[in-house]
């Protein structure tokens, strides 16, 4: 078994700076490597895109960035449509789309479920983000993208197979579209949090006449009587729990002060979070 590479994206961690972005189109705007990639067009092309997510409704909401990119994989659905060789997976686990061979090859840029690859009109040939194969080949330890990123959103790892299965495993690590059976390299750390939905309030309590924030209070989510979740409001009163799938039915939600009589609460998720408002104990 050989190492080979592997790239882990931690969700939670990316503040949508595009310093990666950038330093992909640094690497690639104007420069040549043959065998690798022709250069990037000045315009249009996004090697390395960063979705944006938002979750929430006023005033607990919040946006989440994933960089996307291809992800070099295993089972590659581009490999499949391209003719002459113009696409090889090295011994690495890298895809490397031939700028030479694949001139006038247009159906690999729709054969790529991610929307990886980009049409370069001038040239006429498909292209995508290569890894940095050109820089790893040529002693850097890791991809610009990791080099650039401020915030350690990225992890290249050049390992077994089985050495990443066990740490995708074991930080519960996800790949887009696994229905598909493409088997990508690039792993998600948190998806979560650009997949699924949180419920959340503000409870506030009368003292001597005035509404406060009741920090403290025990939240417990339900659903068909079964405990799904629990969280605290913090000092703001506010609670969140998260993780919850998108049109997953019914719930209840109970809040205790212990001081004052319980509430419980209902609601119905469809596609989006939701906020409960403000929910006034006592
Ligand atoms: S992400 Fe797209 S371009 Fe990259 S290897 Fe997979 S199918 Fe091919
Ligand atoms: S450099 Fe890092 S923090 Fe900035 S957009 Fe890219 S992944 Fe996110």
């Amino acid at each position: 078994m050989s190492n080979k590479w592997n790239l882990i994206v931690d969700i939670a961690q990316c503040d949508n700076c595009r310093n990666c972005f950038l330093a992909t189109k640094d690497e690639h705007i104007g420069n040549d490597f043959p065998g690798y990639a022709a250069p990037q067009p000045e315009k249009t092309h996004s090697w390395v895109d960063i979705v944006r997510h938002e979750r929430g409704q006023y005033p607990i909401a919040e946006a989440h960035f994933m960089p996307v990119m291809c992800n070099h994989c295993d089972d590659a659905p581009c490999m499949k449509v391209a003719k002459n060789g113009a696409i090889t997976k090295r011994d690495d686990g890298i895809v490397v789309i031939d700028p030479v061979k694949s001139k006038g090859q247009k159906e690999i840029v729709e054969a790529c479920p991610y929307g990886a690859v980009y049409w370069n009109e001038e040239r006429q040939i498909p292209q995508a983000w290569i890894f940095d194969a050109h820089l790893l080949d040529n002693g850097w330890s890791v991809p610009r993208v990791e080099q650039s990123c401020p915030t350690g959103v990225f992890r290249a790892l050049k390992i077994e197979d089985g050495e990443m299965q066990r740490i995708a495993a074991q930080e519960e690590l996800q790949v887009l579209k696994p229905e598909l059976g493409s088997k990508p390299r690039v792993y998600y750390k948190n998806m979560h949090l650009m997949t699924t939905c949180f419920v959340s309030g503000t409870v506030a309590t009368d003292v001597n006449g005035v509404e406060e924030c009741a920090a403290g209070a025990d939240v417990v989510l339900a659903r068909n009587g079964t405990e799904i979740g629990r969280a605290k409001t913090d000092t703001f009163g506010e609670f969140k729990i998260d993780r919850l799938a998108p049109r997953s039915g019914s719930y209840q939600v109970q809040i205790d002060l212990g001081s004052k009589p319980a509430q419980t609460l209902t609601f119905d998720l469809a596609d989006t979070s939701v906020y409960l408002g403000v929910v006034k104990l006592g």
